[in-house]
């Protein structure tokens, strides 16, 4: 066994590695590859950067690519973006143009890798368009869905499904998300690396100075929500909700932290919404962080005395699984992927407005102790179910069902080295 498998055993079990050799096994030394809108920032890189080492260690031949385009063909994702999680943001015509002339482009740059590919992940609406430069495709090609995608509007959903209903499968994060395409259709919630700098242990001298650098007070209650600046997160919803709470814990503090993904062209106006509605509170932090400030997040969630995630809409949520592996109680929206993950009284509360989670704010700090079982029960609960060994196995299994869809069997015995 090699290292990083070897650590996963320490952490998910032998059991569960073991599983992971057994049905790579078959898939020793196939091109697989992924392909998304970009390196940095939000959750998609987050986990393919972990997930690609993963399989690669595993023995297959795992790639992951980037699709370039400009600033006006991201414009235009990002309202495919919120247009299909329900909040209608229509493409111009012109717009849609940029985005099938970006998806050629790439797909003429990718043809290469593409075309030798046995299976090719591609991730959300940004590059999906590509299969249409693939008529004689020979891998199987499918498309994961991170995006709360239950309620889309319909006019840019028609407009996806002409290159959608191409793929030979589709992967949603939650059941509720799945949507009406003549392929079969997977259900893999994301999860998250625990030796990653998001997640690995830190030294108390390291978080400490994360503490001092940003002027926080560790005796003090404090809050921390850790997001891009997009509305479906709802960050001017945490500065209500932190104000109302604050009333009853006045030397409450918050950290609203998040840096910008290159795939997000609004992030600079939400963000100055947020500084505008912070003004002149000096326990509200609005910090801005660097794409790579792995360490410094993982800081903050460990500080935390709560960790919010009070999102509108979430398609998973990644955010609330790396507070729940550090034992902190998470208030969340009651959105997506986010009720996977709180599990009401449990793991953490869901909340349906700002005085929602004002109440449970309040309740939490009341109770340090319920506090801290919650935050327990979430890394259990995140132990057995989103550690990125459980992704693994899904994409191993998922990708032998497809390569072998004729055969009635799949026995995976037979392959036991
Ligand atoms: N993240 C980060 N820095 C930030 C904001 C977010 O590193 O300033 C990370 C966060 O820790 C998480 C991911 O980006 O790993 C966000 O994933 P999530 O599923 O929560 O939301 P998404 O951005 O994909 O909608």
């Amino acid at each position: 066994m090699t290292g990083l498998l070897e650590r996963y055993a320490e952490v998910a079990g032998s059991d569960a590695v073991m599983q992971l050799r057994q049905l790579a096994e078959p898939l020793q030394g196939m091109k697989v590859v992924h392909v998304n809108s970009t390196k940095v920032g939000g959750g998609v890189a987050e986990i393919l950067s972990q997930l690609i080492p993963l399989l690669r260690e595993l023995g297959l031949d795992a790639e992951w690519h980037v699709i370039e385009g400009s600033p006006a063909f991201f414009v235009c994702t990002k309202k495919f973006h919120n247009s299909l999680q329900g909040a209608p943001d229509l493409p111009f015509e012109e717009e849609l143009q940029i985005y099938e002339r970006v998806n050629a482009e790439n797909a003429e740059r990718l043809a290469p890798v593409l075309k030798e590919a046995e299976v090719v992940f591609i991730d959300d609406p940004q590059p999906a368009a590509m299969i249409r430069y693939f008529p004689q495709r020979k891998g199987k090609w499918i498309w994961r869905c991170h995006i709360d995608a239950s309620h889309p509007d319909r006019r840019v959903w028609k407009y996806l499904r002409q290159f959608l209903k191409d793929y030979d499968a589709s992967i949603f994060s939650l059941p509720d998300f799945a949507r009406m395409l003549p392929h079969p259709q997977y259900v893999i919630p994301p999860a998250i690396d625990p030796f990653s700098g998001k997640n690995c242990e830190l030294s108390e001298e390291f978080i400490q100075g994360v503490v001092k650098d940003f002027n926080l007070d560790p005796s003090c209650p404090l809050l921390v929500q850790i997001s891009r600046f997009d509305r479906f997160k709802d960050p001017l919803g945490v500065i209500k909700a932190f104000r109302l709470a604050k009333s009853f814990f006045p030397s409450a503090q918050l950290v609203l932290a998040g840096g910008g993904a290159t795939d997000d062209p609004e992030g600079g106006t939400v963000l100055a919404e947020v500084h505008a509605a912070a003004l002149g509170d000096p326990a509200i932090h609005v910090l801005e962080l660097p794409s790579d400030a792995h360490r410094i997040v993982n800081a903050l969630q460990r500080v935390a005395w709560i960790v919010l995630q009070k999102s509108l809409r979430e398609g998973f949520g990644l955010t609330v699984t790396e507070a729940l592996w550090k034992g902190k109680p998470v208030i969340g929206g009651n959105a997506g992927g986010i009720r996977l993950q709180v599990i009401n009284h449990h793991t953490g509360f869901l909340v349906s407005s700002p005085e929602g989670a004002a109440m449970r704010i309040r309740y939490l700090l009341q109770r340090p102790e319920n506090a801290r079982r919650m935050g327990e029960k979430g890394r259990r609960y995140v132990r057995e179910n989103f550690l990125m060994t459980r992704l693994a196995r899904d994409h191993l299994t998922l990708m032998l069902a497809l390569l072998h869809r004729e055969t009635e069997r799949i026995d995976t015995t037979q392959w036991k080295s």
